[in-house]
Order: C-alpha cells, then sequence, then structure tokens
C-alpha cells in the first residue's frame, strides 16, 4: 500500500509550529476585542451559488480556483474561498442586513485551488473584519487603523500600506465606456483571459496577472482620472485623516482588488519581508454588495489577513512557549493520587501545572523539570504521602538558595500564601 499522505497545498500544524500561531492569534483576538469587535461563524461549506453571486463569476477565485463538487443529494457545495459572502449571506438569512453600525470579525480556513509556493497554499486561513452599516471616511480610517495595528501589535516591520479610490458607481460607467473603446483599438495585445472578459467583465482585465497585459495596460485611461469631484474630495479626506494619524500609506492607482462590488477606498498592506507573495491584507468598500446578494440598502468596508503570511512575520520571540510554573514529581500508588488532585486545585490559579505521569525514577522525573526550566517543583513520594503533605520548591535565581516549603495538603492558606509570594505575585 502506498503511504497515505495529504493533499497537495494543505499542511499539518504540528504542536511546535502551533505555539507561534497561539501566540499570534492571542494578540489578534485581544486587540479586536478591545476594539469591541463581534465574532461571527459561519459555515465552511456552503451552496456554489453564493460564491458566484457574492464574489463574481468572471473572477481568478470563482472561474478556477474554487472546490466544488456535488453532495450526495446533488445540490452543488463550496468549500468557502473566502469569508465576506457568508458574512453577507448570514446577516442578511437572520433579518440584520439592516441593523444599524454592526462590526464584526471572523477565523478560519479558506480554500483556493492555486499553485503552492512559500506564503500560498490551497487550504489556508484568514482573519476578516467587516464593518456593516458604515459609510463614512471615517470608517474607512478606523478599519484601516485596525488592521495596521494588529500588524503592529505583531512587531511586524517593512509594512507598506497603499491605497486607491475606485469611485462609485456612476465614475465606473464613465470609465468603462472610455475603457472599452481603447480595450476594442488593443485587444489583439492582451493575453486570452483578458480578450475574453471584454464583453464578460471589462474592468476584470484591470486585474489581469499577465506581464505583457500589465505593460500594455499602463497606456490605458485610469479610472482615476474619471472620479466626480464628489469621489475626489472623499478619498483627499481619506489621505488627510490618514496623515493626522501618522499612518504613512503609498497612493498605487493599479490597486482595483477585483472591482465587481468594491467601491471608493480600495487597501492592501505589503511587506518587503515576505517575497514575491507580498501581501499581507487586503480591504476595501464595498457598498452594493449587500443590496446585490438580496439584502437591505447597507454600505460596509472590510479587509481579510492571510494568516499564514502573518506567521511568516511575526517575530521569532512567539515561538516561544509558556513555561512550566509547577512541576509535580510523584511516586507511589498514594502519591500518584494525591498529585493529580493537587495539579487540578493549582491549575485554578491559571499556573502551568505539568504532572509527571511516567512513572518513572525520582531522579528521571527531576530531569525532566530540570530541563523544562520549570519554575518550581512539588515533591510527593511515598513518607510525603502518608504525612498528606508534599514539599514544594522554587528555582530562584535571584535569592541565594532555593525556597522550600512543606505543606500540607489540607492548609489551603499556606499553599496560597506560597503561591501569591513565589509565582503569581512576581
Ligand atoms: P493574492 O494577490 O496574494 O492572490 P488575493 O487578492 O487573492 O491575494 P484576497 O482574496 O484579498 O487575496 O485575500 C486576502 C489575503 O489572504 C491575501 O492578502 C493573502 O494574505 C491571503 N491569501 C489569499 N490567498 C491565499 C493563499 N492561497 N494562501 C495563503 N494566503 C492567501
Ligand atoms: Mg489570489
Amino acid at each position: 500500500m502506498n503511504n497515505l499522505k495529504n493533499l497537495r497545498g494543505t499542511v499539518d500544524l504540528l504542536p511546535n509550529q502551533l505555539i507561534k500561531w497561539q501566540n499570534v492569534e492571542k494578540i489578534v483576538l485581544e486587540q479586536l476585542s478591545r476594539a469591541s469587535i463581534k465574532e461571527i461563524r459561519t459555515p465552511i461549506l456552503e451552496m456554489t451559488e453564493l460564491f458566484i453571486r457574492g464574489i463574481g463569476e468572471g473572477t481568478d477565485v470563482v472561474s478556477k480556483e474554487m472546490y466544488t463538487f456535488l453532495d450526495r443529494g446533488e445540490r452543488s457545495c463550496t468549500l468557502r474561498p473566502e469569508g465576506t459572502a457568508s458574512v453577507v449571506r448570514a446577516l442578511i438569512q437572520n433579518g440584520m442586513s439592516s441593523n444599524p453600525l454592526q462590526k464584526l470579525w471572523y477565523m478560519g480556513p479558506m480554500f483556493r485551488y492555486e499553485r503552492p509556493q512559500a506564503g500560498r497554499q490551497r487550504q489556508f486561513h484568514q482573519l476578516g473584519v467587516e464593518f456593516v452599516g458604515y459609510e463614512s471616511v471615517r470608517s474607512d480610517v478606523e478599519i484601516i487603523a485596525l488592521a495596521w495595528d494588529i500588524l503592529g501589535k505583531l512587531g511586524i516591520k517593512e509594512l507598506n500600506l497603499e491605497i486607491n479610490t475606485l469611485g462609485d458607481q456612476d465614475d465606473r460607467l464613465k470609465f468603462q465606456k472610455s475603457f472599452l473603446g481603447w480595450l476594442e483599438k488593443n485587444k489583439n495585445s492582451l493575453d486570452l483571459d483578458s480578450q475574453n472578459r471584454i464583453n464578460k467583465n471589462p474592468l476584470r482585465i484591470l486585474d489581469s496577472k499577465n506581464i505583457q497585459t500589465k505593460k500594455i495596460l499602463a497606456n490605458a485611461p485610469r479610472l482615476f482620472n474619471f472620479l466626480s469631484e464628489k469621489s475626489q474630495k472623499r478619498y483627499s479626506e481619506l489621505k488627510n485623516q490618514l496623515d493626522s494619524l501618522k499612518i504613512p500609506y503609498l497612493e498605487n492607482h493599479n490597486l482595483v482588488r477585483g472591482l465587481d462590488y468594491y467601491n471608493h477606498t480600495a487597501f492592501e498592506i505589503t511587506s518587503g519581508a515576505l517575497g514575491s507573495q507580498a501581501t499581507v491584507c487586503g480591504g476595501g468598500r464595498y457598498d452594493d454588495l449587500i443590496k446585490q446578494m438580496g439584502g437591505a440598502n447597507t454600505p460596509a468596508i472590510g479587509f481579510a489577513i492571510g494568516l499564514e503570511r502573518l506567521i511568516l512575520l511575526a517575530g521569532k520571540e512567539l515561538e516561544v512557549p509558556r513555561n512550566t510554573d509547577i512541576y509535580i514529581i510523584n511516586q507511589g500508588l498514594i502519591a500518584e493520587t494525591l498529585a493529580i488532585d493537587l495539579s487540578r486545585k493549582l491549575r485554578n490559579y491559571d499556573l502551568l501545572v505539568e504532572l509527571d505521569s511516567s512513572g518513572s525514577s525520582f531522579s528521571k522525573q527531576f530531569k525532566k523539570a530540570n530541563k523544562l526550566k520549570s519554575k518550581s517543583i512539588i515533591v510527593i513520594g511515598d513518607d510525603e504521602a502518608a504525612k498528606k503533605e508534599f514539599i514544594i520548591r522554587l528555582f530562584d535565581k535571584s535569592s541565594d538558595g532555593n525556597k522550600e516549603e512543606v505543606i500540607s495538603f489540607e492548609n489551603n492558606t499556606k499553599l496560597e500564601n506560597w503561591l501569591n509570594n513565589n509565582l503569581l505575585l512576581k
């Protein structure tokens, strides 16, 4: 039999790698909770139609990258390739799409059938934030600042924020007219994918990753030059507010992020430390999407951060596991039961308590405690068990000797005092 293997583009995250993941997630979740953003969890599996309508048929994601299959009831299902469409569906379905002002986040696996490489997988993870019902420039700035601060809290350096504006529907119609004229003239120089999009969804061509097409597009009319005065003013206001928050940005008028439902503000955060897959965060305003999907006419703005890329960027200090506070060394039948009981009690103090369940000799257990650099140890042998007491010893580098105490199992006050003086209040 062949050895069983994981699918290409998926990875196992092993315990030593997950230390960093958990530390990163903890910092991220703290930031979100401090900003009073509420979590939403939607199914990983959805009807295929949701993504066709929510992301758009002409997009790479929908046309090439989705994991789509028929279930046993012949329904077309898709493993979610992103989070926004599901969040919008859930809001509409639960009668929440017209609720005033909702700040939401989600986190979890996404699936895209892409060519795997560093920072690009077929199953990857995203953290997404959506501000629903928010229309003003202030909310654009707030959400950009939130993404910026999450990355900052993780100590990530070399970050670049790129911004652009896509105007509103009217601006885009005006632009599209002129762009279509240009496309007809330059059709033969474009790659085949782009040629096919001329009739289906011409604005998507701006998203093309084809190098030749990109070169030619440099001479195409620019959406930026078709913005109404109102849209221009909005964009200036965005820049002013970012300036006053001292958040540095670069303007990139080629940043379109799929024009189907995005409007006004679009942004990306990239890092020079990432190599070719440099974008760690992408976001933008999507005022028309919720209505388009059958909900209320509700403006919204959001972003998504790729967690794999975030992990690559976050510092080594986050790879360090939490230190053991107490290592419980025990031997003998009665001692073992007492040790389990004590470990449960001690964990109520939010201490990392490791119970040695190996049954090996005292000296081996001591060695293990040393290797782990446990801050303290507890010893329970037959003698201690008979007297219903245990020895607790602190390895204190700052004082001369190691502080040791004998404590009776019944004497909670003495135990608590010892913990407070030596571990908890340090
Ligand atoms: P890219 O240009 O890298 O393909 P995208 O525009 O397709 O990105 P979005 O759909 O905006 O990406 O997703 C937001 C973020 O999710 C990206 O900036 C990236 O960090 C991450 N991401 C997207 N696709 C993948 C993937 N296949 N593997 C790992 N991370 C990904
Ligand atoms: Mg992509």
